[in-house]
């Protein structure tokens, strides 16, 4: 192996040199060889603990014999789909390598070094991440009581601002907004700044009163909402999403798409998988039931659990997160730790099978009992 001099390589803008990668929840396959030991459980990336749907999987199994073509570039099938299903047209539908890379087409299409994007602290890292690696300027807006506080963003708004991000439901908090509350916030919005819902929960909430992309777009030109095939339908490991939009806006996305985008067995899965209520209703099942046994458990135990409308929960485990996630990951269970969120001594469980709920609670316990 050659290993490259310092100094030989061109110099590395500041606001990319500064950046910080994404942390990942813990692979499986790094756990095993980390600890040596086969089958953790892992409850840290708020995946589908049922699997993907057998219908998606069916799909792809159908499709392997074509791998050596390209996928259809303009996604035409999935994009009918999902027109059909909210009511849109075609021209309103961008598809995406994982809905992340909506994110990343609205921020390079939309932000260089004078604009300024709006998203919460806390909130998902991907938004503030790629403004950075776009040269753009972050603002940050604390949680009010958990929730976007969406009375001192709409007060943040300047003339630079071009988008606002919500993810709705919250992510790490798992709490929503409240219906009357948006319909308010738009009205003090500019024109011309863009406000994406990123609904990559919405599948799991049971809040009712929780303002939805869907109910807006036909309204509302500035509203965007992205929707993932990662959570609920349980397709992370293919990477689709997509955002619904204006069709001027999904024009300019898609001028910087690269051409095949999204691959040729994710479009054939996220297809099926739209298709299959029935793993979709399992998927709701299983995960609020388990949602509603690990808050009661891990209230028993003395933490303190934030009430969530997605498949993850917050904990406030009183002590130091990043030493409980390491205890945790010799008890052969991976949850996350919340301190790269700014959440010192917050833990964050993905919802999983009842098993695996109460294997992560027994652990849980036992770590805590041994401090
Ligand atoms: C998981 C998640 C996504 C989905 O990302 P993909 O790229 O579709 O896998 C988007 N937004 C939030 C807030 C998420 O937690």
């Amino acid at each position: 192996m050659t290993t490259q001099k310092k100094g030989l390589i061109p110099t590395v803008p500041g606001h990319i040199a500064n950046l910080v990668p994404y942390p990942p929840g813990k692979p499986i396959e790094e756990f095993e060889r980390e600890y040596g030991v086969k089958n953790p459980i892992k409850m840290a990336s708020n995946e589908n603990p049922l699997g993907p749907s057998p219908m998606a999987m069916e799909a792809v199994s159908q499709i392997i014999s074509s791998l050596h073509r390209y996928p259809d570039g303009s996604g035409y099938y999935l994009k009918a789909k999902l027109a059909e299903i909210y009511g849109v047209d075609q021209s309103q539908v961008v598809l995406g390598n994982g809905s992340n890379e909506i994110i990343d087409f609205l921020i390079r299409v939309f932000v260089d070094k004078s604009s300024e994007v709006i998203s919460s602290d806390p909130s998902f890292l991907v938004y503030r991440k790629m403004v950075q690696a776009a040269g753009g300027n972050n603002i940050m807006i604390p949680l009010k009581d958990s929730c976007h506080d969406l009375d001192a963003i709409s007060r943040a708004v300047t003339s630079k601002t071009r988008l606002i991000f919500l993810d709705n439901p919250n992510n790490p908090m798992g709490t929503v907004i409240q219906a009357r509350r948006f319909r308010d916030f738009l009205q003090n919005i500019p024109e011309d700044v863009l406000v994406v819902l990123d609904e990559a929960y919405m599948e799991f909430v049971r809040e009712p009163d929780t303002p939805r992309g869907v109910d807006y777009i036909h309204k509302d030109r500035r509203i965007i909402f992205l929707r993932t095939f990662s959570k609920a339908y349980g397709l992370a490991g293919l990477r689709a999403g997509y955002g619904i939009m204006d069709p001027g806006v999904a024009e300019s996305l898609e001028k910087v798409r690269q051409p095949f985008n999204v691959n040729i067995m994710a479009q054939a899965a996220a297809l099926a998988a739209l298709d299959d209520k029935k793993h979709l209703d399992q998927t709701r099942t299983v995960t609020w039931q388990g949602m509603d046994e690990l808050f009661l458990e891990l209230r028993e135990m003395g933490c303190t659990p934030l009430p969530s409308q997605t498949n993850y929960i917050l904990v406030d485990v009183g002590t130091d997160a990043g030493k409980i996630y390491k205890k945790m990951l010799k008890e052969g269970i991976i949850i996350r730790s919340m301190a790269s969120y700014g959440l010192a001594n917050y833990i964050r469980i993905t919802v999983g099978l009842p098993e695996e709920n109460r294997k992560c609670i027994a652990a849980l316990k036992k770590v805590l009992d041994r401090l």
